[in-house]
């Protein structure tokens, strides 16, 4: 059986957010109990550990990982929280040697344009490796299947990725609404979509809990915990566990007490917390 750890269960930015004194992340500031780090998945697999996202928390997330390199690096878009630790892999820090990078050609389209970036690809540090959508990537003791989902596309495009081991893993960060979403995998809901892929596991998009937690909010659509709990109802006998990750600071799923937690909770749902783990 393989192992799988959760890293991090916040937005990109992670709580708490730099310049923002708001409660959660005062109180994340005040002790770091209440801290969350960005979204980040290790799978603990024969090959070594595969890492999917690189995030600013990189050497807290390693060590929660137990692991001192990591073998693969998989990541599901170019948005800066997912992707800003790979810096950590260059001559500065790890001066890791060809470790396979595998992600979507617009995504390794990106790498390859930002200087920052490209330095590592030149040094040979990361080894890019082009996944397709819905090709299945054989590993050893586990295989990966990008699903392309629809999210602001101004850096390349956005895949969730299919872990499947003994059991299955859908790992999904980031999407911009549920009606997009499943005219794009072809489902009714999503109960029958995480049917379709036959998941035992869904770590999925749960950044905001309702639509109005920033003034701002239509620029950075996630479909609203809120909103998901609306479709999936109370979990059945035979659902998958969903754990809700990606975790806006304004969320209230932040803090365990809040009454959106129990909500949550009783409902049947989890949400996210560093050092959780999943068999599969
Ligand atoms: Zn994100
Ligand atoms: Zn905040
Ligand atoms: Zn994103």
């Amino acid at each position: 059986m393989l192992t799988a750890t959760l890293l991090g269960s916040a937005q990109d930015g992670g709580v708490p957010q730099a310049g923002c004194r708001c409660g959660h992340c005062a109180a994340a500031l005040a002790d770091r109990v209440f801290e969350r780090l960005p979204v980040s998945l290790a799978l603990r697999a024969p090959g070594g550990l595969q890492l999917f996202e690189a995030t600013h928390a990189l050497p807290r997330q390693l060590a929660l990982a137990g692991a001192q390199t990591p073998a693969t690096v998989w990541l599901t878009h170019a948005h800066l929280g997912h992707i800003d630790g790979l810096g950590q892999f260059g001559t500065e820090v790890m001066n890791t040697s060809e470790v396979p990078l595998h992600c979507s050609p617009a995504v390794a389209d990106i790498l390859r344009t930002t200087p920052a970036w490209h330095a590592l690809l030149d040094r040979g540090n990361l080894l890019l490796q082009e996944f397709r959508s819905g090709e299945p990537v054989e590993c050893d003791g586990f295989t990966v299947t990008p699903l392309t989902v629809p999210h602001r596309s101004e850096a390349g495009d956005t895949h969730a990725l299919l872990v499947s081991a003994g059991r299955r893993l859908l790992f999904l960060p980031d999407h911009d609404a549920w009606g997009a979403t499943l005219t794009a995998v072809g489902a009714a809901s999503p109960r029958d979509w995480f049917r379709q892929l036959g998941a035992d596991i869904v770590l999925l998009d749960g950044t905001f809990w309702s639509s109005g937690e920033l003034p701002r909010q239509a620029e950075v659509p996630h479909p609203p915990v809120r909103e998901t709990l609306e479709l999936l109802g109370t979990r059945r006998e035979d659902d998958p566990r969903v754990v809700f990750i990606h975790l806006n600071h304004t969320n209230p799923l932040c803090n365990p007490e809040s009454v959106e937690s129990t909500t949550l909770v009783r409902s049947g749902w989890e949400a996210g917390r560093e050092g959780m783990s999943f068999g599969l």
